[in-house]
């Protein structure tokens, strides 16, 4: 089994960039456990799956096959030997994900998938409820928060650069407290901070800041000194 750093936190907080530059500099597989919930939302509406219906939600989650492979950095995910792409990025997948997460079959799938990817090595795994469910027992774990403002100027422009919608920062910032209120008050692991989890607030801090301060807090064991300080030359 390989290493893991574990990152939770709300939507539109960093976690995907930062996660793929710390996997990158230390040479650990990036995990983006959200495109699993997404991938099963969009393959519950490609059935017809009512989002508010707990029976069908389960039955396609039973029949939804996923696959995982390593691929440039990350590990990539498959369905009928196809990669999902954007269409599991849309407005319409963000409004339907937090009530496909919530259902317990679902999150047993997932979170078996997930437990089973540490076997191909040091992974970065970046989510709602990685440190506190899925690996709770990670020396490397993270909880990554910026305010309400912050996550939802850089959800907008993140969407703007893709093209998708043109909502406004006040539209975004709801879409994603929404999300957070319904991911945060589920019965089965709710997204919160995890005891003993490192808290970094990114706010006021840029891309390279926020890498930094994760990496500063790791455990030696995790070669983060090296990585730093291959970086800088020192
Ligand atoms: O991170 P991302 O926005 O892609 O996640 C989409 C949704 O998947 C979240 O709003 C949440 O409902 C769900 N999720 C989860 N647990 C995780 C990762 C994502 O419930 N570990």
């Amino acid at each position: 089994m390989g290493k893991v750093i574990a990152i939770d936190g709300p939507g539109g907080a960093g976690k995907s960039t930062v996660s793929r530059i710390v996997g990158e500099r230390l040479g650990f597989l990036h995990v983006d456990s959200g495109a699993l919930y997404r991938i099963v939302t969009w393959q519950c509406l490609e059935r017809g799956v009512d989002t508010g219906d707990p029976a069908a939600i389960a039955k396609a989650a039973e029949e939804i096959s996923i696959e995982a492979r390593p691929e440039a950095g990350r590990v990539a995910f498959f369905v009928d030997g196809e990669a999902p792409g954007d269409r599991i990025r849309t407005p319409q997948i963000d409004e339907n994900a937090s009530k496909v997460a919530r259902e317990k079959p679902v999150r047993d799938k997932v979170t078996a998938m997930l437990r089973s990817l540490a076997a191909l090595g040091d992974i970065v795994v970046e989510g709602r409820d990685i440190t506190t469910a899925v690996f709770p027992d990670s020396p490397a774990r993270f909880y990554l928060t910026a305010s309400a403002e912050a996550r939802a100027e850089r959800r907008r422009r993140q969407e703007a650069g893709k093209g998708i919608a043109g909502r406004t920062r006040e539209e975004v910032k709801a879409a994603l407290a929404a999300r957070d209120a319904m991911d945060s008050s589920r019965k089965y692991a709710p997204l919160r901070k995890a005891d003993g989890a490192v808290e970094i607030d990114s706010s006021d801090l840029t891309l390279e800041e926020t890498v930094e301060a994760l990496l500063a807090a790791l455990p030696a064991e995790y070669g983060a000194a090296r990585a730093a300080g291959g970086r800088t030359g020192a």
